[in-house]
């Protein structure tokens, strides 16, 4: 069976339940950083038709596919679906947005064009809107959609962020069934930057079938491929997600999220290499069993430490929290090699 099939076969188990077309999937404020400074963001995961890919089979990891609309949203429910999420930023003076579609939103097949202008216009004449990030996949953009964007945006700070995963092909297509190469990537990325817009890569740290050590290995040699083409990498730390091949892995107990003193090892050896690269990690549902984790005493602490450094990219803030499975961590990275990436530890 191919990894694809094993993807769909577990996809078409899942119901889409009918939900709201006006309402975006998801949206919250954080903060990010922007020419060094800490601004205050807004995150919009816009509800479309979902993901073509993923809904095709896609990557192994992703449950974000069940997060679309049963039916197409119109117009209006795109327009409708900005300004409920706009009302979070009310109080802000000034923001960046970035904006997610659970797919890609340079994708014409998945967000027509006539909503993604709107959207961006929208957002072009709120002087509050200091930066808009916008992810797809690399094989959507094209010198004229990236122009088209940067003219709505009147030359406005302008992200696209692209879900590279890895800069192995070989990982990307047996681990994650991607289904686009690096050189899709850095040829976006090429167009992007001659625009005038910065670029953003997301890694995933341990991906299904591998070890612990070849994911950490993986993602540093991932850094160093793709530093020169982007202005920030942030690390995923692989969740288990409802609806996905991981999980099904997950529950026979052939797959562990990774340590996150893997990602604190990455982001230490990382930024002693490429000091001026912004690097990040949001550890999600870190110190659960279906999230990236050590043990139960450190997980919490491990994670904030992370959160900190990405916010103030000083490594210093990585080394402050120690624990006694740090030991235990080594071990795994010295034996899972000899299981074929079946954990030996939850
Ligand atoms: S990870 Fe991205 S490209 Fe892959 S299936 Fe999910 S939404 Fe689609
Ligand atoms: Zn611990």
């Amino acid at each position: 069976m191919t990894l694809n099939k094993a993807v769909i076969k577990i996809r078409q188990r899942i119901k889409i339940r009918p939900s709201p077309t006006n309402e975006p999937a998801a949206s919250w404020t954080g903060i990010d950083i922007l020419n060094g400074i800490q601004i205050k963001t807004l995150t919009i995961i816009f509800k479309t038709i979902g993901c073509n890919w993923g809904k095709a089979g896609g990557c192994t990891m992703c449950g974000y596919v069940y997060d679309c609309a049963s039916e197409p949203p119109t117009l209006e429910d795109y327009k409708t679906q900005l300004s409920r999420a706009m009302k979070k930023a009310d109080k802000f003076s000034e923001f960046m947005v970035k904006i997610f579609t659970s797919g890609s939103f340079l994708d014409e097949q998945e967000i027509p064009c006539e909503a993604r202008d709107v959207i961006l216009k929208t957002l072009a004449n709120d002087p509050r809107v200091i930066k808009v990030l916008v992810e797809t996949r690399p094989n959507f953009v094209t010198e004229e959609n990236v122009l088209h964007c940067t003219n709505i945006l009147r030359n406005n700070p302008f992200e696209l962020a692209f879900g590279l995963e890895t800069s192995s092909d070989r990982i990307r297509r047996d681990s994650i069934n991607k289904g686009f190469t690096f050189r899709d990537f850095v040829c976006a990325a090429k167009i992007s930057k001659s625009h005038g817009a910065t670029v953003k890569a997301y890694l995933m740290l341990k991906p299904p079938f591998l070890s612990e050590l070849q994911a950490l290995e993986d993602i540093v040699r991932s850094i160093d491929d793709a530093a020169s083409y982007t202005d920030t990498i942030s690390i995923n730390l692989c969740n288990v997600q409802k609806g996905t091949l991981v999980e099904a892995l997950w529950e026979k107990g052939q797959y562990r999220p990774p340590w996150l003193w893997s990602i604190v090892e990455i982001l230490k050896k990382a930024k002693a290499v490429h000091s001026d690269l912004i690097l990040m990690s949001d550890p999600v549902g870190a110190g659960s069993k279906r999230g990236p984790h050590n043990c139960k005493l450190c997980s919490s602490d491990v994670a904030d430490s992370l959160r900190t450094f990405s916010l103030n990219q000083n490594p210093a803030d990585l080394s402050k929290t120690n624990c006694e499975c740090k030991e235990l961590w080594k071990k795994v990275l010295e034996l899972e090699d000899y299981t074929y990436g079946t954990p030996i530890l939850e």
